[in-house]
């Protein structure tokens, strides 16, 4: 689970990072009555969960109360890189001497941490990688011994940050494994102009896996911000929303990883991952359909069925079936293979639906699929 920047700016306080002094607001009046708490100048920040809101217009500054709650009403509502704006942190503004960068990310290929760290940092940290990347240090860190004074001074020199950012990196690094974060990312980590270091954004990804241990963040459904994935969860699916336009359907995680790749190659975007499992009820294809359709983004649906211990007939009654629940109002191509294959296309021949067609291997099915989501 993704943290907003205010849970994010909340932990690192309780860590001894120091971060201004900010509350949220989710109107534009409780926004004017922070600001003048906080002393009238501030700046507002828009709360979503994505990078690159200050490019958007989503932080701006206000210089007084009355200007904060203007530029609170602008922001609260926006649409930021497909997120909506429900709440805004206000600020107390820092006087920036200069931008840093710092991250630790989980590297699984190396099955150890990853320091990141730059003295570039700000707003455009993946461009500064891109174009220089001898500006960005990057440093492995063993999970078992942790960022220790020496690591951390490590860090800061490679990054060439100052040499007191080390006790931040050390703090930052107790707040991911306390906190059982995979990722600590602060950018900026800024010097004010009286010489302080203060951590001006944050983002934290917290490992669901360890939710059960860390009751902070309230009950399984917060993790779900997308109304989407909220409904797919209510309904038991192992659901994750994308961002394309070919929603997938498939039995077993790791056909629809490689339906993903393969919707990908056919130059189409998936809409989702979504896998039914073992069994592939006529319920669990049903409740899957119902939640993919209702995704205004998808244009066409691909169910990839490989029939191993399910059996393709049971599947293709579950379809049949599904059809009867929910109103098919977007392509769907079904490629059914494996066990009792020839059984199940004739179930779905018979049934004869307008919208339905069948293709017999997976890269067909997935171009037909791609075909049709860039037709409409
Ligand atoms: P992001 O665009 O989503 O990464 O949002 P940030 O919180 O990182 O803000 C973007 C940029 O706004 C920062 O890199 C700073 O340059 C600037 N900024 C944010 N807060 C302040 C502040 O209190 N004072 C000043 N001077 N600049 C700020
Ligand atoms: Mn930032």
């Amino acid at each position: 689970m993704d943290l907003y920047e205010h849970q994010a700016r909340e932990l690192f306080a309780d860590y001894g990072v120091l971060v201004p002094d900010a509350d949220v607001a989710d109107t534009a009046k409780e926004a004017r009555a922070i600001a003048e708490r906080l002393g009238g100048k501030v700046v507002v920040k828009a709360q979503v969960k994505t990078g690159g809101r200050g490019k958007a217009g989503g932080v701006k500054l206000a210089a007084d109360a009355a200007a904060a709650e203007i530029t609170a009403r602008q922001i609260l509502g926006m649409d930021i890189k497909g997120h909506t704006v429900h709440k805004v942190m206000l600020a107390q503004p820092v006087d920036i001497e200069s931008e840093f960068y710092v991250s630790y990310v989980l590297d699984r290929a190396a099955g150890q941490f990853l320091a990141i760290a730059s003295a570039e940092g700000g707003m455009d940290i993946e461009e500064v990688a891109a174009t220089r990347p001898e500006a960005v240090a990057r440093i492995h860190i063993d999970p078992a011994v942790g960022v220790t004074a020496d690591k951390a001074a490590e860090i800061a020199a490679a990054a060439k940050l100052p040499p007191e950012s080390a006790d931040i990196l050390v703090r930052l690094w107790t707040v991911l494994t306390q906190e059982d974060a995979v990722l600590v990312e602060v950018n900026p980590l800024v010097r004010t102009a009286n010489g302080r270091l203060m951590a001006i954004d944050g983002k934290v990804t917290l490992d669901d896996n360890a939710r059960f241990r860390q009751a902070r963040w309230g009950d399984a459904e917060s993790a779900h911000d997308d109304p989407l994935e909220a409904k797919a969860a209510a309904k038991g699916l192992n659901y994750v929303k994308l961002e394309g336009q070919v929603g997938v359907i498939g039995n077993g995680a790791g056909l629809v990883m490689s339906t993903l790749d393969v919707v990908a190659g056919c130059g189409a975007k998936p809409a989702n991952f979504l896998d039914i499992g073992g069994g592939a009820s006529a319920q669990v294809m049903a409740d899957g359909l119902s939640v993919i359709l209702s995704d205004p983004e998808v244009k066409s649906v691909f169910v990839n069925v490989f029939g191993g211990i399910t059996a393709c007939d049971a599947v293709a009654d579950g379809i049949v079936q599904a059809l009867g629940e929910v109103n098919l109002t977007k392509p769907l191509v079904v490629r059914l293979d494996g066990n009792n294959a020839a059984q199940g296309r004739a179930i779905l021949d018979a049934h004869a639906h307008p919208l339905v067609e069948q293709q017999p291997t997976m890269d067909g099915a997935a171009q037909r699929a791609a075909d049709l989501a860039a037709a409409k």
